[in-house]
């Protein structure tokens, strides 16, 4: 078995220990003499899982009785489409600050339905920043406002939380949920699709302000509505219970770890290396994203030609590192370095990059 460093966007890296027990159990669930996959989402075995990954994650957003959690399907796209259907209205709009291919692709959808408005955009200046909190325009009346805290495919992340007086604040959290410490009760809906920093793709976590979700327009379909995943338990219908339970393991492994301080205390290390190389490197690398707008998850850069970058891809895999291919809209590389990316691992890519430019600069 060889096992690459593997800083795919997602899907992406899982915890090496949680596929490792999750292999240990795949044939005989927790004595019951079948796989998880194969048990009722309404037996005792399966609800445990549901319900301990539920309070893990709030324990460890440090969030009280006040949120729920949800799973819903539908990737964190279909969020972008719940999300103006709940709680914006022709009267009160949605706000949404664009800072990136998803977060557009969130307001897209409630402009599509007459209800989105924009509060900022850095789109003029190819993404590379977050806008200040001085530059969200933020009518007052707004249904909330809509951000996506860390931009995966241009590599920006908020350092702070915007102020929003009484607008309940909303945060596609896809890439970075549960990576650092984040004041999480300033936010009143949080969502991700977990396959970027916390499970395998086909389920989204939604941590919401109960009073937000416990009553939903009538008029919605019943599978839009929040309140048919807060009612019951999301359960109305059959979850994708693999991917919850994966979830659980993550979301315990973390606790095991450390908690979010030391996600924190690893991620911050493993930027480091990387953006010292960037930073080091004589402008061979060039960092797309500007300094205090830097992820601590997608690292993105490119390299003085296209031929170079692909040279770089293949001779990275050689140093058994995959993944590094940039999105198409940005170019160059990305370099994911989740949670469960090793220190080891962006420290075999930030090696590979000194060595790569010494040969090719
Ligand atoms: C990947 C991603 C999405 C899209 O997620 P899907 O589950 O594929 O719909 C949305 N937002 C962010 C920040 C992402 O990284």
């Amino acid at each position: 078995m060889n096992r690459v460093y593997n800083f795919n966007p997602g899907p992406a890296t899982l915890p090496f220990d949680v596929l490792r027990e999750a292999q240990a159990e795949f044939l005989d669930f927790a004595g019951t003499g079948m796989s998880i996959t194969e048990i009722s989402h309404r037996s005792m075995p399966y609800e445990k899982v549901h319900n301990q990954a539920k309070a893990d994650i709030l324990s460890l957003m440090g969030l009280g009785d006040d949120y729920e959690v949800l799973f819903i399907q539908g990737g964190a796209s279909l969020q972008f489409s719940m999300i103006p259907m709940n709680f914006a209205t022709k009267e009160k709009h949605g706000a949404y600050v664009l800072s990136g291919t998803f977060s557009s692709n969130a307001y897209k959808e409630a402009k599509n339905l007459g209800v989105g408005d924009i509060a900022a955009s850095t789109k003029d200046e190819n993404f590379r920043r977050v806008p200040k909190n001085e530059e969200i325009k933020l009518n007052p009346n707004a249904a909330y406002l809509h951000l996506c805290y860390n931009n995966t495919i241009y590599g920006t992340e908020f350092h702070y939380i915007p102020e929003t007086g009484d607008v309940p604040l909303f945060a596609d959290m896809s890439s970075d949920m549960l990576s650092r410490p984040v004041d999480f009760k300033r936010f009143s809906f949080i969502y991700a699709g977990v396959q970027k920093n916390l499970g395998p793709a086909g389920v989204v976590v939604v941590v919401a302000r109960k009073s937000l979700i416990e009553k939903s327009l009538e008029t919605l379909p019943t599978m839009l509505r929040y309140d048919t995943f807060y009612k019951k338990n999301s359960l109305y219908n059959t979850p994708p219970s693999f991917s919850i339970y994966i979830v659980g393991k993550v979301v315990a492994w973390i606790k095991n770890n450390g908690g979010l301080e030391e996600m924190e205390r690893r991620n911050k290390i493993k930027a480091k290396m990387l953006y010292d190389a960037i930073d080091a490197s004589d402008g061979f690398y060039r960092g797309h994203a500007e300094k205090d707008s830097r992820s601590f998850m997608n690292v993105t850069f490119r390299l003085p030609n296209e031929d170079l970058e692909k040279k770089f891809v293949d001779e990275a895999l050689k140093h058994n590192i995959s993944g590094v291919k940039g999105h198409r809209s940005v170019g160059g590389m990305r370099a994911s370095i989740y949670n469960a990316m090793p220190i080891e691992g962006a420290q075999t890519l930030a090696e590979f990059m000194d060595k790569f430019r010494k040969e090719n600069a």
